[in-house]
């Protein structure tokens, strides 16, 4: 049994793994729990991580696929599901499951496409290119429904002295899980939380936060704060250990989404007759980030989000019969 550092690997503790890869220039780790009767791999990657990542990582720690027990997305996003229905052909005893309310995005490459990448289209005409588009259909791997599907609470049992619970971690999709290690402190929380960036392989700051449901997002913030945490594993960011870089990881999450909100704000208020979520994008982005100018559009998960709960909160309004959409300040 191979435990030391590789590239492919990287050991948290004893019987778990990171599989290192990469997705657009950053980092992607997906986790390998061990117990005595069986594994649980954590998020799938992209469809061509099967072969490239999870299926060598298994080579290379002398572990055998017909041991898998369980396959668990975090959420629904191309570099977490895309090999779901790889994962299935090479393990087909392992039970595949994410979050119920993920469910339906998760299913297919055409679902996800349409609830999540191209669900900005209509209402503010912001989508990906052809070639990103034909890159996510791709990556998204061949439809493959999951078998079981958990609200959160769920505990499930790899052997004794292994036992992991499923919590409810929702902000970046509604139905996003961690698995909780409680007996180890440590919980393997996916894409749950941003911090204020993304960074990109070479350390550079390479994509803004991406959350989309702002109230779900900072109560995971909060909570994940008061866990009692000793190691934090995400998906894109470097392992937190100990408490105060988790506690700190957490309130740069928090902080970002409160500086967001205000520069939305402010930049309504600047303009009477309204903006749109691109221009909202492009003027608040230099102001949050560091990241490349290509980016400011990506805020448009974050800021779509923003803008449905300042409408809820009476703070912002569309201004009526506006294609794209205009809002405006509700306050003045
Ligand atoms: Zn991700």
């Amino acid at each position: 049994m191979s435990t030391g550092h590789t590239e492919l690997i990287c050991p948290v503790f004893e019987d778990t793994w990171i599989l290192r890869g990469e997705v657009g220039g950053r980092p992607l780790q997906l986790t390998l729990l061990r117990g005595s009767e069986g594994l649980l791999l954590l998020d799938t990657g992209c469809a061509s991580d099967v072969e490239g990542l999870i299926v060598p990582a298994f080579e290379e720690l002398k572990l055998s696929l017909s041991d898998l027990r369980w396959i668990v997305n975090t959420h629904c996003d191309v570099d977490h599901q895309g090999g779901n229905a790889g994962m299935k052909a090479r393990a087909p005893s392992a039970i595949l499951a994410c979050g119920e309310a993920d469910r339906e995005t998760i299913v297919s490459p055409e679902a996800i496409m349409r609830r999540r990448y191209d669900a900005y289209r209509e209402a503010h005409g912001i989508f990906y290119g052809e070639e990103a588009r034909q890159w996510i259909l791709k990556e998204s791997g061949a439809e493959q429904p999951p078998d079981l599907t958990f609200a959160g609470g769920e505990r499930l049992r790899l052997g004794e002295g292994r036992e992991l619970e499923i919590v409810p971690l929702p902000g970046h999709s509604h139905g996003h899980l961690g698995v909780y290690d409680r007996a180890n402190r440590a919980l393997f929380a996916g894409d749950a939380l941003h911090g204020s960036v993304y960074h990109g392989l070479d350390g550079s700051e390479a994509l803004c936060p991406t959350y989309l449901y702002v109230p779900e997002y900072l109560r995971t913030a909060d909570f994940v704060r008061e866990l009692p945490l000793e190691i934090y594993v995400g998906c894109h960011w470097p392992v937190l250990r100990g408490r105060s870089a988790i506690v700190e990881f957490c309130d740069a999450s928090r902080a970002f989404v409160v500086n967001a909100e205000g520069s939305i704000l402010e930049a309504l208020e600047a303009e009477p007759d309204g903006l749109t979520l691109r221009e909202l994008c492009e003027r608040c982005g230099p102001r949050l980030g560091n990241w490349p100018d290509a980016v400011h559009t990506e805020l448009v998960f974050a800021f779509n989000g923003h803008m449905e709960d300042l409408q809820q909160r009476g703070l912002a309004e569309p201004v009526a019969g506006t294609s794209p959409v205009r809002y405006r300040s509700a306050q003045a």
